[in-house]
């Protein structure tokens, strides 16, 4: 049922008088700009949003919404590439920015406890002045909300050795989908029962509003050294990428660029790529100094046997930080080669890089679209470009963009690393899993959001169980199995 406009006008009365007038937005202009995320092909203005910023007002909100039954959606920063924050028609959107204190710095235990606005790099900022980092980096981390980054299980270049945001979330605590505040995890590494945050991370925003997260924090190794390596091909570059990894070496990063989107990022940054290489890798090895010496040897010599016609190793840390903005800036960059682009997120096993690659050259020629290559080769994390000059022809990218997550997953790969599925990636989740796969999957939804009013619609195409099928219900493999009840 879509909510009316007088009741939509009563629930925009009850709310203001949580939030105030100015945690309320309702004006059709206002509302607008929040009518996207990162995707933007997907628009639909939501009835209202909210911008709390306390965790009662957060679940005030939703124990109203739910009251009123109106769907209600969370969101960060908005930089989502799947769709997940896109708004529901007649929805309520529960905007997590204006909720950014760092409650706790708790360096001897190595954690920090932070709001869900607080953005990515902030994190780092505040412990960089005594030798810490946090590890998950995504690209976007001048502008997206931990927030975000909890509910899409963000990566970033250096997860190919720390980890991706799961493996950095030690506890939450979350306003449930029925207005409960709860926690779960805590500030020790382990605890019992089952893994509730590993659940909750990379949930997409399904199982309820997290308002505290207590993130581990890194120790900044002693000696970090990056290198900007060239290469004729893409070829040649992922036999560099499995050779590293094949000697045992696990780089900090290991990232990859082809020429298309060398030129892009060129154009934009400045950062002295090598306009004629075929592609270039980035490599970066961080540890003790003498054994940060010993693997850029190692490093060195696979890169040749390889083929590396070039091998620049940053000078210091300003140069470093250059070299880092041409990769980070390369999806921005995108706008100097087309105005319209479909970033693409799928995962290969990393041997398959050459042949996959190859693969994607051949769909875009049969397409007749070109299709740059920028990504985290080290975990075989491909973030294909699909460039679309014409508006008109989204329909063709979008089909090549599907062909290449197909690809993937015909590799043994998968159809999201880490922008998640949203509402962009629902077709394609039938490619990786069966139906009672997802059902099973469903469950787990809706033991913690079963009216599914929090951020219904959102990667589950078909969706099941919770009473939400029209039509005769037919009993889920498990529940026959005697193993799983309906709730
Ligand atoms: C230029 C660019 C580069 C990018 N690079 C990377 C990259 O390298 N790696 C990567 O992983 N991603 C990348 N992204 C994608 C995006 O930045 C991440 O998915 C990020 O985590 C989204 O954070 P956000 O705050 O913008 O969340 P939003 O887009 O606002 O929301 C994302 C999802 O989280 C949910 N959500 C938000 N806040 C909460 C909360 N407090 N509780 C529960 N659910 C919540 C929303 O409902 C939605 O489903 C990039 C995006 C851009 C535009």
């Amino acid at each position: 049922m879509t909510a009316t406009a007088p009741m939509i006008g009563e629930l925009a009365r009850e709310i203001e008088a949580v939030v105030g007038p100015q945690g309320l937005i309702s004006r059709p202009e206002q509302l607008r700009v929040y009518e996207s995320d990162g995707l933007t092909v997907f628009r639909q203005a939501p009835a209202l949003v909210v911008l709390p910023v306390t965790t009662e007002e957060v679940r005030d909100v939703v124990r109203l919404c739910r009251r009123y039954g109106v769907p209600f959606v969370p969101r960060g920063s908005g930089t989502g590439l799947s769709g997940g924050a896109l708004p529901v028609e007649g929805c309520v959107v529960i905007g997590l920015s204006k909720m950014q204190r760092i409650h706790e710095v708790d360096l001897a235990n190595q954690r920090i406890v932070v709001e869900p606005g607080v953005l990515n790099l902030w994190v780092t900022q505040k412990v960089a002045p005594h030798g810490y980092y946090y590890a998950p980096d995504p690209s976007s981390q001048q502008v997206c909300s931990i927030g975000g980054n909890v509910a899409e299980n963000s990566g970033g270049a250096h997860c190919l050795k720390y980890g991706f945001t799961v493996n950095h979330v030690l506890g939450m605590e979350i306003v449930t989908p029925d207005g409960d505040v709860v926690e779960i995890g805590g500030a020790a590494v382990e605890t019992p029962g089952y893994d509730l945050p590993g659940i909750f991370v990379g949930s997409e925003g399904m199982l309820g509003i997290c308002t505290k997260i207590t993130l581990r924090l890194v120790r900044r190794a002693e000696s970090i050294r990056l290198s900007l390596v060239a290469f004729d091909s893409t070829d040649a570059a992922g036999e560099a990428v499995s050779g590293i990894i094949g000697a045992g070496i696990v780089p900090s990063a290991i990232e990859m660029m082809d020429n298309l989107a060398i030129q892009a990022t060129e154009a934009a940054t400045h950062a002295g790529y090598p306009l004629d290489a075929g592609a270039v890798l980035l490599v970066e090895l961080d540890g003790r100094a003498v054994e940060v010496d010993e693997q850029q040897g190692q490093v060195e010599a696979i890169c040749r046997a390889a083929g590396a016609t070039e091998i620049r190793i940053a000078r210091d840390a300003e140069e470093r930080t250059l070299f880092w903005k041409g990769r980070k800036a390369a999806f921005a960059a995108m706008g100097r080669l087309s105005p319209n682009y479909i970033v693409q997120d799928g995962v290969i096993p990393r041997t398959k890089l050459p042949q996959v690659l190859r693969e994607i050259a051949a769909l875009g020629e049969q397409y007749g679209l070109r299709v740059a290559n920028v990504f985290h080769a080290g975990d075989g994390n491909l973030h294909p470009l699909v460039l679309y000059p014409d508006k008109d022809d989204y329909e063709r990218a979008e089909h090549l963009a599907g062909d290449i997550l197909k690809t993937c997953v015909a590799h043994g790969g998968s159809i999201t690393g880490e922008h998640g599925v949203g509402v962009e990636k629902q077709p394609y989740m039938s490619a990786m899993f069966t139906e009672a796969d997802m059902e099973t999957h469903q469950m787990i939804r809706c033991a913690f959001n079963p009216g599914n009013l929090c951020n219904p619609g959102k990667v589950y195409p078909t969706p099941r169980l919770c009473g939400e099928t029209p039509g005769k219900y037919t009993p889920h493999p498990l529940e026959l199995a005697g193993v799983a009840d309906r709730f």
